[in-house]
């Protein structure tokens, strides 16, 4: 691994906090964003949202850098290493990929399969000696969660899970303006997430309505936005749970998973959170949040580019001016750092397991019965 001896030099570089990210880091100068001093990443699964969103945010990235390829389609790798400028025998396929163990150049692998393959191939690069980047949802249970956290510690291993929210600067300054008080104190929270979800016009809704790769439909997809939002929001964990599903078991789309799916959860402050999911309604991804004070509305909250925050009282509405920034790759310099400086990810595996914990909650209550989690 090139960077290891680059990363101890640096005594305390990250902190686990939602700045964190985005912070300018002693690395910066010592390395200049030398390329081959990168963390080197392996991309598994060269699907839409790694070749359209994470993929191109690595030419952003100071401390991370593609620097192999796993897929099952020889052609498109061999396309997207000429593109990337990943040498042809860093290229793999699910066959081969345990080999990747004997490339020094490969320090993490990026998961970015159907979320029912996340836990195999973690495990996997575990044991080919490799840090672990997993996309969202971590996994499809709460069993399979643990089995990924216990591999990456048996390992000595970073498991992070690609909570993208969690590095974006309007979320951030959200985090920040709530913790500091500008909403007064917290009562309660709205948040909505739904698409139309597309099994024959789009390839990668095939697998989200098969239950054995996804898990479960849109809340295992879209929903869990809102689920994080309100922890990260709240900084603090839910204690109850209540859910009502509604779907439409006619809709050829629906035959194995869940379409819409609403749910409440109370925390221990007294903040009540009322989410929807859907896989049937046009795009929403947003968020409102009341204190006594004052609300602020994110919307959208949680997309790839263009999020609004506006912030409301009793003396009307203001639009705070916070940067875009590059979400995705201040969530993989994230990591990159983490293995530069030994640190922990803000959003380790235990942030998945949570989330896939109450996920299972509200699914097991969503005939109406109230769980204590
Ligand atoms: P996709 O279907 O486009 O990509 C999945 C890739 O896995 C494809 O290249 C496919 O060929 C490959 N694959 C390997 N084995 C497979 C199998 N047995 N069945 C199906 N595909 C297989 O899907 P996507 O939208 O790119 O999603 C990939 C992952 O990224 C999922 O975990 C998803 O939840 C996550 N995702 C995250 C975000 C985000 O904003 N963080 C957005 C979209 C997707």
């Amino acid at each position: 691994m090139f960077l290891r001896q680059a990363g101890q030099a640096v005594a305390t570089v990250i902190v686990a906090g939602p700045a964190a990210a985005s912070a300018p880091s002693p690395l910066d100068d010592a390395m200049q964003y030398d390329d081959q001093k990168k963390v080197g990443f392996a991309i598994v699964g060269l699907g839409k949202f790694a070749t359209q969103q994470m993929m191109p945010a690595f030419k952003d990235c100071k401390h991370a850098r593609i620097a192999a390829l796993v897929s099952g389609s020889p052609d498109k790798a061999k396309k997207l290493a000429r593109q990337y400028g990943v040498e042809a025998k860093n290229i793999y396929n699910y066959e081969n990929f345990d080999t990747i163990k004997d490339n020094p150049e490969v320090d993490v692998v990026y998961i970015v399969l159907p979320v029912g393959l996340h836990a195999e191939y973690t495990i996997r690069a575990t044991k080919a000696g490799k840090h672990v980047l997993t996309e969202k949802p971590m996994a499809t249970s709460p069993e399979d969660c643990q089995k990924m956290i216990d591999a990456c510690q048996k390992a000595g291993k970073k498991l992070m899970v690609a909570y993208r929210a969690q590095y974006e600067p309007f979320n951030l300054d959200a985090i920040a303006r709530i913790r500091k008080g500008e909403l007064g104190k917290l009562l309660q929270i709205t948040a909505d997430h739904g698409r139309s979800v597309d099994p024959t016009g789009d390839k990668a809704d095939s697998w989200r309505v098969q239950k054995k790769l996804a898990g479960g439909g849109s809340l295992m997809d879209i929903g869990i936005y809102s689920l994080n939002a309100t922890r990260y929001l709240t900084g603090e964990e839910p204690v109850e749970v209540t859910a009502i599903e509604s779907t439409d078991k006619n809709d050829p789309r629906f035959q194995e998973v869940e379409d819409r799916i609403h749910f409440t959860l109370r925390f221990p402050s007294g903040v009540l959170a009322t989410c929807t999911s859907s896989y049937s309604i046009q795009e929403v991804k947003r968020y409102r949040v009341f204190g006594d004070k004052a609300w602020l509305d994110l919307d959208p909250a949680t997309d790839y580019k263009e999020h609004n925050l506006k912030i409301g009282d009793k003396n009307g509405e203001r639009k705070p001016n916070v940067d875009e920034g590059n979400q995705f790759a201040a969530e993989l310099d994230h990591m990159a750092e983490c293995v530069l400086n030994n640190t922990t990810p803000k959003t380790p595996g235990e942030e998945g397991l949570r989330d896939i914990r109450l996920i299972h909650a509200i699914y097991d209550t969503r005939t109406g019965k109230r769980v204590k989690v």
